[in-house]
């Protein structure tokens, strides 16, 4: 396994580094290559089934295809039914995900979560079941090879950034460098819910520290002021996620002084599909 570069970008006249996760491959790349590290690692011949469940642009998704493509295993994906754009006109994520091999079942809304929570009922050797965005215990080992990473590139920073979904990655790069400050802000709900969701996982470290964005969003919605951090990134010289990142950078930008080593934590591809949404709420940005 080759290690990820450190990059620098100057943002309002202020130097951040960038720890290029985003280059490790074109599907599995970011904080789900770090979470799926174990499973990767992890003899094909061991297993020959992957299931799990989400959104469907999900970015968790895209790279456990890609995953079990590599590795020659099925994979089983669960959402609630498609929207019938989605349906007609298959794109993005799910559309690359298809093409990787993935089978798709569509699930009733109202049975959804009661079937969900059966999935691990009567399960063989060889099946393994992720949970949505990949929060799994299993992620530790990857974090781990994170960190040592960074120990290694001695970026001479105190301080790294790491936007949070379930908050899983901040969560166990946290525990993995007590010697490092780890900020990350919310993307789904508030503070409150994040840090549940941590917590289901492990105790919070001290060293864990969660912004507050100063304004409530809510997930996956397009924003302006994304859009324009999104743009200030695209021409620094480096692509970032719409969903995640732009709520992370403003808060540093705004909260923080110290120098940052921020983990780019992937999620380019789903930006074909935010893109489309942001040009037609936002007519004038085309
Ligand atoms: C999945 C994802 C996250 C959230 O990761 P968690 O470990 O669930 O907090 C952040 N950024 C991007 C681009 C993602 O795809």
């Amino acid at each position: 396994m080759t290690t990820s570069p450190i990059s620098k970008i100057i943002l309002e006249g202020r130097e951040f580094l960038v720890k290029r996760d985003d280059l490790i491959d074109p599907y599995l790349a970011g904080n789900k290559y770090r979470k799926l590290y174990a499973l990767l690692t992890t003899p094909k011949e061991q297993l020959n089934t992957i299931i799990s469940y989400g959104g469907t642009q999900s970015n968790a998704m895209l790279a456990i295809a890609a995953m079990c493509k590599k590795k020659g295993w099925k994979f089983f994906y669960y959402t609630k039914p498609l929207s019938s754009f989605l349906k007609r006109d298959k794109s993005a994520n799910y559309a690359d995900a298809l093409c990787l091999g993935m089978q798709h079942i569509e699930i009733e809304e109202n049975m959804y979560r009661e079937f969900i929570s059966t999935l691990r009922f009567n399960l063989d050797k060889k099946t393994v079941v992720i949970d949505q965005g990949g929060a799994d215990v299993s992620a530790k080992a990857g974090l781990e090879v994170l960190a040592q990473e960074i120990r290694e590139q001695n970026p001479n920073v105190k301080v790294l950034a790491t936007p949070s979904g379930t908050g899983t990655t901040a969560l166990f790069l946290a525990l993995a460098l007590p010697e490092y400050i780890v900020y990350t802000t919310p993307s789904v709900g508030d503070i409150e819910y994040l840090k549940e969701q941590m917590r289901a996982l492990h105790r919070l470290p001290k060293n864990l520290i969660i912004l507050k964005p100063k304004k409530k969003y809510h997930f996956a919605k397009p924003y302006r002021e994304f859009y324009e951090m999104y743009m200030k990134l695209l021409n620094a010289g480096i692509e970032f996620d719409l969903l995640y990142a732009p709520s992370l950078w403003i808060a540093l930008l705004e909260q923080i002084e110290e120098k940052v080593l921020y983990i780019h934590s992937g999620g380019v591809s789903g930006n074909r599909s935010m893109l489309e949404r942001y040009f037609k709420k936002f007519k004038e940005l085309t």
